[in-house]
């Protein structure tokens, strides 16, 4: 892994200010030095303090991506690293954040994706390298070009110091269950590397989700990450790579509150299924990983339940302001252990996305 000099003077060099541009990055990264400084949250279970880990958590690395048809972020959202996020991830009692960037590079071409992946990843190490203690980052990979996803997610890891990558939950509308992408879930699975899957819709019903209530989001992001688990368990891409380590966001959506049904297709309608998985459908919801944006104790308590608490890790969806009670929610969910707790506050992700204690 490159030092953070060594970085900064690379960076620099490489990128001929086209996409990127270093003085951002190198501005935002001084100015988190000084932030943190507020009063901050300690989480205790059972009498110790607990490292807390937030496993969604957003980003964009300044400069990159806004050339290439990335939307800004709306008004008064801290999507950027900065003393105003730390002193938010403070007053909320999150000692870590794992940040990802939401693609919207699925449609470059080789050379253009290339290019952008490779300044944004820079980019985002660099950031978090300012603030180890506070920031771990996921490397951005194109996995329309999964051969170079693979090269990206590796050299993201082991060159940059990144802790796995985020990816969405479809490409371009093709399911991440496609076998085109074996290439990437094998590099992952032979990285250990931790894999967040984060959805963008569905687009395909825009049509029956537009009007009132922002459903576009509310139902399709949950529908969009349930489309995508159930295509990598029916198509047998969690039997191909069964130590891949994906974790869905939003609690993985409307699958682990209504999975039983899963178990009962190919039961009902045996002529509509023509493979036969290792496991039953249900199975494998306990060897993926969700965060725990479920809103409710009695939806995390079942969501506990079908997939065990080794599984679940803290989210806030920050800096969209779906909640900032993540802590509470764990603390607040009944029959847990302080075992359980201690676990999904940050114990779990810190063993997946491998953050030093
Ligand atoms: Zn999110």
């Amino acid at each position: 892994m490159l030092n953070r000099r060594a970085f900064v003077r690379e960076t620099a060099t490489a990128i001929g200010g086209a996409i990127v541009a270093p003085p951002l990055v190198a501005a935002v990264a001084a100015g988190m030095q000084s932030g943190g400084a507020a009063p901050r949250r300690q989480v205790v279970v059972g009498g110790r303090r607990v490292k807390t880990v937030d496993v969604h958590a957003h980003c964009v690395v300044p400069g990159v991506g806004g050339t290439r048809g990335q939307a800004p972020p709306a008004n008064n959202l801290q999507m950027t690293l900065g003393p105003e996020r730390l002193r938010q991830m403070d007053a909320q009692g999150i000692d870590v954040e794992v940040l990802s960037i939401n693609p919207s590079w699925y449609a470059l071409d080789r050379d253009a994706a290339r290019e952008l992946i490779q300044k944004q990843n820079e980019g985002l190490a660099e950031l978090c390298a300012a603030r180890a203690d506070r920031f771990v980052g996921l490397a951005t990979v194109s996995l329309q070009h999964p051969d170079l996803a693979a090269e990206q997610l590796e050299t993201g890891m082991k060159r940059l110091g990144l802790h796995g990558a985020s990816v969405g939950a479809s490409i371009n509308g093709e399911e991440l269950a496609s076998a085109r992408f074996d290439p990437f879930w094998a590099k992952a699975q032979e990285l250990g590397a931790g894999i967040f899957i984060h959805p963008q819709g569905v687009p395909e019903l825009q049509a029956r989700l537009r009007g009132n209530g922002l459903l576009t989001n509310v139902i399709g992001n949950p529908l969009d990450t349930t489309i995508a688990l159930s295509r990598l368990i029916f198509e047998g891409t969690l039997d191909r790579f069964p130590e891949l380590k994906l974790c869905a966001a939003h609690g993985g959506g409307y699958l682990p509150s209504y999975a039983d049904r899963s178990d009962h297709g190919c039961l009902t309608f045996p002529d509509q299924c023509n493979r036969t998985l290792k496991k039953r459908p249900t199975e494998y919801l306990k060897q993926l990983y969700f965060d725990s944006l479920v809103f409710t104790s009695e939806a995390l308590r079942h969501l506990v339940a079908v997939a065990g608490a080794s599984q679940i890790m803290l989210g806030t969806d920050y800096p969209f302001p779906w909640t900032t009670t993540a802590v509470d929610h764990i603390m607040g969910v009944p029959g847990l252990s302080e075992a359980d707790r201690v676990a999904i506050l940050g114990g779990n992700a810190a063993k997946l996305f491998r953050i030093p204690s």
